[in-house]
């Protein structure tokens, strides 16, 4: 984030001077306090700043780097998810790679009966189940789908950051958002590699006022 000259100024007195009171620090810049206050509202919006009645503003001390990584750290599962893609475990290979293409996603979940989450299915799987000359319209994906208790997954309240370290450690492109219900994991999303591309950008561009 760039700062304007003034921000800079009044930056520079609060870390010297804080806590300081707005109309001290409009004061010293001989300006009146109504000029500062979006200034100053900017630079608390921002994490530069904090304000407590009574006392004034202070520097909170926070590198650029460190407010970035602070924001990052807060950004939530639920802000940022897919809706799941899946497939019932009965349905043939040849019927997920249609339902792949269709719904234009590279990870599909397949499902029990009660919607619960029994495994996963990658374009890879999809791709190496073709490669033999087997029948794909005869085995279904149960035969060739990662499945419990190997999956990796998320739920809504979970930290993007969290989510997004399953997703580079275990080297995968998607997790399932979980529900966890008594008879098992109800599948209620799907958390890419995409939407955490997403709120990368997002990031940014929140940036830009
Ligand atoms: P691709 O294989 O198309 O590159 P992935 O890297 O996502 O896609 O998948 C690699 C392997 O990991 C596949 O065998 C897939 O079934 C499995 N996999 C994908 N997602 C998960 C997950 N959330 N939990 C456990 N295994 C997964």
């Amino acid at each position: 984030m760039d700062l304007t000259p003034r921000q800079e100024q009044i930056l520079s007195i609060v870390k010297a001077d804080g806590p300081i009171t707005g109309e001290n620090i409009a004061d010293r810049l001989s300006l009146t306090r109504a000029t500062l206050r979006p200034d100053l509202a900017i630079l608390t919006m921002a994490g530069f700043l904090d304000a407590r009645p009574r006392v004034g503003y202070f520097f909170t001390g926070k590198t650029g780097t460190e407010l970035v990584s602070d924001k990052i750290k807060k950004l939530k599962v639920r802000e940022y998810y897919s809706v799941p893609v899946v497939v019932n475990d009965q349905v043939s290979v040849y019927d997920a790679i249609c339902s792949m293409f269709l719904e234009d996603v590279g990870t599909l979940f397949v499902v029990d009966k009660q919607s619960l989450l029994i495994g996963v299915l990658s374009r890879k799987d999809l791709l190496r189940a073709s490669m033999g000359q087997q029948e794909l319209h005869e085995i279904p994906v149960h035969i060739i789908m990662t499945r419990l208790p190997k999956i990796k997954y998320c739920e809504k309240d979970d930290l993007l950051i969290d989510a997004s370290l399953k997703l580079i450690e275990n080297q995968i492109d998607a997790l399932p958002v979980i529900a966890k219900r008594e008879s098992g994991l109800e599948v209620v999303g799907r958390l890419t590699k995409t939407n955490v591309t997403k709120a990368f950008v997002e990031l940014v561009k929140s940036e830009e006022v």
